[in-house]
């Protein structure tokens, strides 16, 4: 085999002798020979094209551990890996651009002027949850008040006290008036009230949790707040919006190409979460009101069983949003109800007063 010295290696791997030695010491790319009495470098051509693919890995900002995997594996693996780290990258910035989208807006709408002499707004809600046709007992907690709108998954022993807890804890938001405090800080309180709140009522391990999906009504918008596989949707101009992005093992698989979305609705692990209340900071939304908007946020015990083109029909059906909720709730139930099912419908008003 021809041997180059470090120098040569590196001229020909266009990289300098110092990143060379860098990939030695981090187990990336390893000398094919040292002299073992003057510790020179002795690198093969066959390592030129290794030396060039952990450049251009580092270059995508690729972890280290990362590397020496894909670096392991042969070509066809190795691209798979690369297309599941980037969609990684790509999900991790959606979640920052939401967060920039939802800040702002929020900073745009204060310089704004408020709607004083226009058409106020305010919701029509209903909510119920049911314990199903399947589970012994419903460890869900669906809420609806005038400025309020929860939906809450429970799991593990203390599931029910869980979801309970959380919902429990943003109640003080549902009164006639927001409480002082801007819309920022009321959401980061609810959220870390929540938070304890869970913890207070489980013993806190990992065994034991909820999912919390949120809208909170300013009189304009809704500020939605999200954490786990519930749901909230948007029903504007017959149009079903989902607004809310599942945080399941399954839906990371989707979003790193790995198994399509007809392949998730039977995976036996599609009701694994990725996080839930306490793991990670909240998906965090604003949502800017239109009369004639019907917002829905339900559980997956209605979402994993009724397909979304029958959700669609059933909230365009005309109807009250209680009608519409018990209407929701007899679908999961008629298709097995083989989970909890909870349903908040909310319509948005002009105002009677
Ligand atoms: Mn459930």
């Amino acid at each position: 085999m021809r041997m180059l010295t470090i120098g040569a290696f590196a001229k020909a791997s266009r990289l300098s002798p110092k990143a060379l030695r860098l990939y030695d010491e981090l187990d990336l790319l390893r000398p094919a020979r040292v002299d073992p009495d003057t510790g020179y470098r002795y690198y093969a051509l066959a390592q030129l094209e290794r030396a060039r693919l952990v450049a251009w890995l580092r270059r995508l900002g690729m972890p280290l551990a990362r590397i020496r995997e894909v670096c392991a594996l042969d070509s066809a693996a190795a691209a798979a890996e690369i297309r599941a780290y980037w969609a990684g990258v790509e999900a991790e910035t959606a979640v920052r651009r939401d967060l920039a989208g939802f800040l702002i807006e929020h900073l745009s709408s204060e310089s704004r002027p408020t709607r004083k002499d226009t058409t106020m707004l305010e919701l029509r809600y209903f909510a119920h949850s049911d314990r199903g046709l399947v589970r012994p007992a419903n460890q869900d907690t669906a809420y609806a008040g005038t400025r309020l709108l929860a939906v809450a998954d429970g799991f593990g022993p203390a599931g029910a006290p869980a979801s309970s807890a959380a919902v429990e804890a943003l109640r003080f938001l549902d009164s006639d008036e927001l409480p002082a405090g801007d819309v920022l800080n009321l959401l980061q309180d609810a959220v870390q009230g929540a938070t304890d709140a869970v913890r207070d009522a489980t013993d806190g391990t990992d065994e034991n949790g909820t999912t919390l999906t949120a809208l909170l009504w300013t009189g304009s918008r809704l500020a939605l707040v999200h954490v786990g596989d519930s749901r909230a949707y948007l029903l504007r101009n017959g149009g079903l919006f989902r607004i809310t992005h599942d945080h399941t093992v399954v839906q990371s698989m989707i979003d790193e190409g790995r198994l399509t979305p007809e392949e998730a609705t039977s995976h036996p692990q599609r009701t694994l979460l990725l996080k839930c209340l306490g793991t990670t900071a909240p998906d965090l939304r604003l949502h800017d009101a239109s009369p004639g908007d019907r917002y829905l946020v339900c559980s997956d015990g209605l979402s994993s069983v009724v397909p979304e083109a029958r959700i669609r029909d059933l909230l365009g059906t005309p109807g009250s949003p209680d009608e519409t909720v018990l209407a929701l709730v007899a679908e999961a139930n008629r298709a097995g109800g083989p989970d909890n099912v909870s349903c908040v419908v909310a319509d948005v008003v002009e105002s009677a007063a």
